[in-house]
């Protein structure tokens, strides 16, 4: 396999749940489509950043992308395997799935939650190395917690080794959470609005953190956030892709800079507009007709944000878009959005706009 092989490639993937049922038990569940239809390739040295309101499914895409949520519908391959799959055949598939899990992590935003109160920081990151390290003895493991504890700037590491998670700031708790990832020797660290809880300063020396990191141990970032001007920090400041998710669906994916520089979709220029550090010119009104996000059980026919769209014609309340298309093959090709604009040819340009609507480029 090529090192141009994606390392996580997710196919057509859909994540549909149904909602619990009320008392009546006559009453039918309803089906909430997290994620809907979503192509997305992950490589070696990879930063792709996620973005999208609360409720457009990023999450649950993310956690899909490294095995903790199985897809109802498409498939989620780890260097070629499924990963599901994997699971049903155990260790008779050409990767295991226990391989697997340990080749792709979960920073979560409550680095707490997933650090037992009652154990060390030293005892909480020699777990992993025990695990899958069998060959250290006590005292090279030590050795690597305390260097890991010294990289991330933990110092002196003797001192926070023997410390409890109580005895942590949320910053260090959160460096302490990306050492026990970083320890397993992933391929792909999802990081679910990892820096979010940080206040703004600390934010940014975890993100640089973060990018150190993924670069001296040639890990690849997912990064999940509701912030575009987080994910435009660590997008831009590794190269790496920014995509957009509204109602679950990927509206537009490429390189950060361009994206932000450029944006193709409308969805993606109301999220510039609402963030104040991008600064956009005129930003007084709202690219939107509607400021509601629909009910993701029932989301809007055809391009699912043809309700707020401030350039929606008749053409898209019943036409979905055909999935990511770039406008101009060559240059724009790694540049994808999902609308009917990016296509010249469209029978969009003829319909009529929608109440309040216009065509404006
Ligand atoms: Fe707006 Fe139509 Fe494009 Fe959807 S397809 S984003 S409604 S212009």
């Amino acid at each position: 396999m090529s090192t141009n092989d994606p390392v996580v490639s997710l196919s057509s993937v859909d994540v549909h749940f149904e909602t619990e049922g009320s008392l009546n038990p006559f009453e039918d569940t309803e089906t909430v489509r997290a994620v809907d239809n979503v192509d997305l390739d992950i490589y070696e040295n990879d930063i792709v950043a996620i973005v999208g309101e609360s409720g457009s499914g990023k999450t649950t895409l993310g956690k899909t992308a490294v095995g903790l949520q199985k897809p109802t519908g498409g498939s989620v391959t780890y260097r070629g395997q499924d990963i599901w799959e994997a699971q049903k055949r155990f260790s008779d598939s050409s990767i295991s799935f226990p391989d697997i899990r340990r080749s792709l992590q979960i920073i979560h935003q409550d680095p707490g939650s997933s650090l037992n109160p009652h154990k060390t920081v030293l005892s909480s990151l020699e777990q992993p190395l025990k695990k899958w390290e069998d060959e250290l003895g006590p005292e090279d493991r030590e050795a690597r917690v305390l260097a890991m504890l010294t990289r991330v700037g933990m110092s002196p590491p003797q001192d926070y080794a023997h410390r409890y998670p109580h005895q942590l700031s949320g910053g260090e708790m959160q460096r302490v959470a990306l050492i026990r990832a970083l320890l397993m020797n992933p391929d792909l660290i999802l990081a679910d609005e990892a820096v979010s809880a940080l206040d703004v300063s600390l934010r940014v020396e975890m993100m640089d953190l973060m990018l150190e990191l993924q670069d001296s141990f040639d890990t690849s970032f997912l990064f999940i956030s509701h912030d575009l001007s987080n994910a435009r920090y660590l997008a831009e400041h590794s190269n790496g892709r920014l995509g957009v998710m509204y109602l679950g669906e990927l509206v537009e994916i490429g390189p950060a800079e361009e994206v932000l520089s450029n944006p193709q979709h409308p969805y993606t220029k109301v999220l510039k507009w609402a963030t104040p550090s991008l600064e956009i010119e005129d930003a007084t009104e709202p690219p939107v007709r509607d400021v509601d996000i629909p009910d993701p059980v029932n989301p809007p026919s055809g391009c699912r944000f043809h309700t707020r769209c401030p350039n929606a014609t008749e053409y898209c309340r019943s036409n979905t878009p055909a999935g990511l298309m770039a406008e101009n093959a060559g240059d724009g090709e790694h540049h994808r959005t999902a609308c009917h604009r990016v296509d010249e040819d469209s029978d969009y340009w003829e319909s009529d706009t929608l109440p309040g609507a216009s065509f404006d480029r």
